[in-house]
């Protein structure tokens, strides 16, 4: 039986060339994002919408993911530290209660973490179950989300991820995912503790891993330790766009680390 990837590769191959596939940027992955044809890693069969646990693990990259955002002196910190990073990007899945009252406490903080280049996702309006929801009310709470945070930035913004609160996994998400083109944000290490223990989870991390952390002391502890070390091991630390993207690139380029190809690829050694 052949696997999903193969499938994938033959079902885009067969409307464009491998070269031409290569070469698409960001933008254009972007628009292959929510459709049934990608590659996907949900557990029981039921799920249909693309699920990552974890980004590929040819890339000497991690995304490191800060959930529920609700305080703004803790997300000031994790900002200033992040200041202190430039190349370093991450990924906000802020509640949607927080978008204005945080952007009306520090006018343009949604902007201004865009602008620096991190991502925001889709974490419920108030920290509800989405499996409790019927798909109705999921796409209702994810439209309020998302107008609260286009209200907070001035300006359309594509959401492509979800981290469903309390991590579950549920039939709800699986369709409000495939009704508004979500991939769902899991993760690989995380869930946060004391910040040495953090420390060295991060340090055993194998490329594509995604880390849950969230906005409190204790994450922002672990953040400060191990930024540093994590430059110092040149890890990349990117958005999740960027560990989707290249985990498209690798379910179409099975190949993994060749070169040659036109695109730059760091590869785990
Ligand atoms: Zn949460």
């Amino acid at each position: 039986m052949q696997n999903l990837s193969d499938l994938v590769y033959k079902y885009i191959m067969a409307n464009i060339s491998r070269r031409d596939f290569l070469k698409l940027g960001g933008a254009a992955l972007l628009g292959l994002a929510g459709t049934r044809f990608i590659p996907k890693q949900a557990e029981g069969d039921y799920f249909n919408a693309p699920l990552l646990w974890h980004g590929s693990r040819s890339y000497k990259n991690i995304a490191v993911t800060y959930d529920d955002c609700n305080s703004l002196t803790r997300l000031q910190r994790v900002e200033t530290l992040l200041d202190e990073f430039p190349k370093f990007k991450v990924t906000f899945f802020p509640i949607g209660l927080k978008l204005p009252d945080l952007d009306a406490r520090d006018k343009g903080i949604w902007k201004r973490l865009v602008n620096k280049g991190h991502e925001i996702g889709y974490h419920s309006y108030e920290h509800v179950n989405l499996g409790v929801m019927s798909l109705a009310g999921a796409l209702e709470d994810f439209d309020r989300w998302r107008d609260a945070l286009v209200n907070a930035l001035g300006m359309d913004y594509r959401v492509r991820f979800v981290r469903p609160p309390y991590d579950i996994i549920s039939p709800t998400l699986d369709l409000l995912c495939q009704e508004r083109g979500l991939v769902a944000a899991l993760f690989s290490v995380g869930g946060g503790g004391a910040p040495d223990v953090v420390l060295r989870a991060i340090q055993k991390a194998k490329g594509g891993d995604i880390v849950q952390m969230h906005i409190r002391t204790e994450d922002y502890e672990s953040s400060k330790l191990a930024f540093p070390w994590l430059k110092e091991n040149y890890w990349d630390l990117v958005t999740m766009s960027a560990l989707y993207d290249n985990y498209l690139r690798e379910k179409i380029n099975s190949n993994g680390c060749d070169v040659g190809n036109g695109l730059t690829r760091t590869c785990v050694e």
